[in-house]
């Protein structure tokens, strides 16, 4: 079995599918690992520590690809007609793809995997259940993106993080708001706390209540009945009512002026981000405060959020818009990302045959391939062609 790895071409994108040890621990699974020249090169993973890992080094793309039999990628393949090179079409039928495809960004996508007979799993639509933690992408890069979103908000305060008592005075600790208490709003909560700061956070789902709490920060929520109502059988936020929303817009609205930092972090999977942060409330907060807005791709949760801008308002608050969080920290996040990939594909290889034995009736299977034998077979986007 042949796996290749490719380099990242998406702007922004610094992150690499495999590492030096997860190339180790594919030669180990069987696959003859070929790796794009410069693909690690971002992330500080040298041509030559693949090499040394067991890895062929090539370096025309359309060699790799055409030899391929299994893709590892961290972003959705190029595919020409956004102006890009085209990886798509290099692949050959039957290829196996493998990434963070994120197919409510590009449905039309499908459409080509499924036309040009790419069998393709999408990553982050891997169910939240214990036998698939170690695979779980989401996880291991919304960790490292939310430790990040607090650094880049102190990164652009002009003030200090912990209470500092000096000859010269004392520096009030700053008071840091985290809203959406999942795996990034938790990791930002626990890197804020050991900063220094005063940090409180908001969900909608109770279950966050008790998390926040251990970690040592304030909850502040509407705790009413559809609350209690608020997680789905997968542990998902619920997209929530207008009346609830008013009222949690009531309750943030008075909390939010009195915050140094704001990190946003809520999403609905599948819907676009909540709206929680009104151009009125970022006009009540203060002077120099800072909102972290980590769910900008998806709309963004805070009013007046840019892609990839600091804007900074007539108040003087900087909104911080970074897309793609995680790649600025691409070194761990690929280390975690190849990892993933290494406990996803082990269940799917067929020692005996050396072959990958993709079971359809598998959990995992099922919640994450796309497309396969030239169909769109995933139940949120079969009948849309292919
Ligand atoms: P996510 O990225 O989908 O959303 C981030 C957070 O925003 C969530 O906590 C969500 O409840 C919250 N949110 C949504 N709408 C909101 C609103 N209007 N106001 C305030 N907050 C809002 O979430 P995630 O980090 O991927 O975590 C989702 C769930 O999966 C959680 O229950 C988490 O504990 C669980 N999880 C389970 C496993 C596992 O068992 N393998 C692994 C990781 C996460």
């Amino acid at each position: 079995m042949k796996l290749a790895i490719l380099k990242e071409r998406r702007p922004g994108e610094a992150r690499v599918a495999a590492s030096p040890d997860s190339v180790k621990r594919l030669v180990a699974l069987g696959f003859t690992v070929a790796v794009e020249a410069d693909a690690g090169r971002s992330a500080a993973m040298p041509d030559d520590a693949y090499a040394t890992a067991g890895a062929t080094i090539v370096a025309d793309r359309a060699t790799l690809l055409a030899d391929a039999d299994v893709v590892l990628k961290v972003q959705r393949p190029t595919h020409g007609t956004d102006g890009t090179v085209d990886e798509l079409s290099a692949m050959r039928r039957g290829t196996v793809l493998v990434g963070m495809l994120a197919p409510y960004a590009e449905p039309d996508l499908l459409r080509l995997y499924a036309e040009r007979g790419i069998d393709a799993f999408a990553m982050e639509l891997l169910p939240r259940i214990t036998r698939a933690q170690t695979m779980d992408v989401l996880s291991s890069q919304a960790n490292l993106a939310g430790y990040r979103a607090v650094l880049e908000a102190a990164h652009v305060y002009g003030k200090a993080f912990p209470m500092m008592m000096t000859a010269a005075g004392t520096v009030a600790a700053a008071r840091v708001f985290v809203m959406g208490a999942g795996v990034a709003g938790l990791q930002a909560i626990a890197t804020a706390r050991r900063l220094g700061a005063i940090v409180t956070a908001t969900d909608v789902r109770p279950a966050a209540k008790e998390q926040v709490e251990s970690l040592g920060a304030k909850f502040v929520a509407v705790e009413d009945e559809e609350f209690k109502q608020a997680e789905t059988a997968a542990g998902y936020a619920k997209e929530m009512s207008a009346a609830y929303r008013a009222k949690q817009a009531e309750l943030v609205a008075q909390h939010i002026a009195k915050q140094d930092i704001v990190i946003t972090t809520a999403l609905i999977p599948g819907r676009p981000a909540p709206k929680l942060i009104t151009a009125e409330m970022v006009a009540a907060m203060k002077p120099g405060a800072v909102v972290v807005d980590l769910a900008v791709e998806q709309g963004g949760n805070c009013a007046g959020s840019r892609p990839d801008e600091i804007a900074v308002t007539d108040g003087g608050v900087s909104i911080v818009g970074w897309t793609n969080t995680a790649s600025r920290i691409a070194v761990d996040a690929s280390q975690l990302y190849a990892r993933n990939l290494v406990a996803f594909l082990t269940p799917l290889v067929d020692k005996a045959s050396g072959t990958l034995k993709i079971d359809t009736a598998d959990e995992i299977v099922k919640a994450t391939l796309l497309t396969r034998g030239g169909a769109i077979v995933h139940p949120a986007f079969a009948g849309q062609g292919g």
